[in-house]
């Protein structure tokens, strides 16, 4: 790494907090260094009061780009010049381009958890799926996936804050795409397994699983996953969280969410360099381990 750098080297960033467990300084720096592109990534612990200086300070450095992740999500739309489309429409931004002092947001999470689906040959497009959450992450998927042509999503959530962004990405769904999208209680059991029964996928897409949630699952009941159901989660830390163990012994197909970490990873890093981000490559590196390749026990069975 130090022979690679140099006056020349431009840096790009990841801003969240916590933010040290993250896989994106390996991703990018090991794809940077293969492509011989000069760029450095780095992440930084920010927190929201910090965001409106951390922007000023990115801005006068000159920074190419940066990610961002929780909690700053939602709020640095404010501080930034431009939105995309899909970032207006989720309310939130995963990725910041910087061309020529022009500051653009983008969300890339929505269409790395497609394009994960897609690269594992899982066609969704014009069926029904059930998804669990409302925040960011969940956001990003569902208005992705009924921007690219799922007839239907049955979203369900617990009755806390985020419940009313529930309602709003439902309302965004419904008068901006042609996909027909439903709130749900969470609670509501019954309402969770019948909708749940003429679905093609069920996805969480909550911490739930992981850290300081690990161990836990939003389906506690394993009969409501069939066999011919593909199962989706957000978490990757541990690889395989309550829900795919569930999924595993109900024999259906499952993914953890490295796919998607993978795939959002790769269209920030073409927005901020213009080229493909070797993922081949990337996916054959020991810090992903093999979860992420086509075939393998864990992520495609
Ligand atoms: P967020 O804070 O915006 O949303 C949190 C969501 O979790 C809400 O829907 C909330 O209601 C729900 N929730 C929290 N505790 C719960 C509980 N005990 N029971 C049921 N629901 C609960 O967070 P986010 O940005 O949407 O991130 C959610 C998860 O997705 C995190 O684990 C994050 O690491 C992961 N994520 C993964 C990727 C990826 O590429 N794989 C990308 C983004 C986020």
């Amino acid at each position: 790494m130090t022979e690679r750098i140099t006056g020349h080297t431009e840096l790009i960033g990841l801003i969240a907090t916590p933010i040290r467990h993250s896989l994106s300084p390996t991703m990018h720096n090991e794809a940077f260094a293969k492509l011989g592109l000069d760029y450095v990534y780095l992440a930084f612990e920010v927190n929201n009061q910090e965001l409106p200086d951390v922007i000023k300070g990115f801005r006068a450095l000159k920074l190419r780009g940066w990610n961002v992740s929780m909690p700053n999500k939602r709020l640095i739309g404010n501080y930034l010049d431009k939105l995309t489309p899909a970032a207006q429409l989720v309310g939130a931004v995963n990725t910041v381009v910087n061309d020529h002092g022009v500051l653009t947001g983008d969300i890339t999470d929505g269409t790395g958890y497609m394009r994960n689906l897609k690269e594992n040959g899982v066609d969704i497009i014009g069926k029904k799926i059930t998804i669990v959450g409302a925040g960011g992450a969940a956001t990003a998927i569902c208005v992705q996936a009924a921007l690219d042509g799922v007839r239907e999503i049955s979203i369900f959530n617990r009755k806390d804050e985020f419940y009313e962004n529930g309602k709003r990405t439902v309302e965004k769904i419904n008068s901006k795409t042609s996909c027909r999208a439903t709130l749900f209680d969470l609670n509501d059991t019954e309402r969770l397994r019948t909708e749940i029964a003429d679905s093609v996928l069920f996805g969480n897409a909550t911490g739930v699983g992981m850290k300081p949630l690990e161990g836990q699952s939003v389906i506690k009941d394993p009969s409501m996953l069939r066999p011919d159901l593909i199962v989706t989660d957000v978490v990757y830390s541990p690889r395989q969280s309550k829900l795919l163990q569930i999924a595993e012994a109900q024999g259906c197909r499952f993914f953890n969410g490295l796919g998607m970490m993978l795939w959002q990873g790769a269209r920030a890093f073409e927005i901020w360099t213009g080229k493909q981000m070797p993922v081949d490559y990337i996916r054959s590196l020991p810090f992903l381990a093999d979860d992420t390749k086509k075939g393998s026990a864990s992520s495609a069975r």
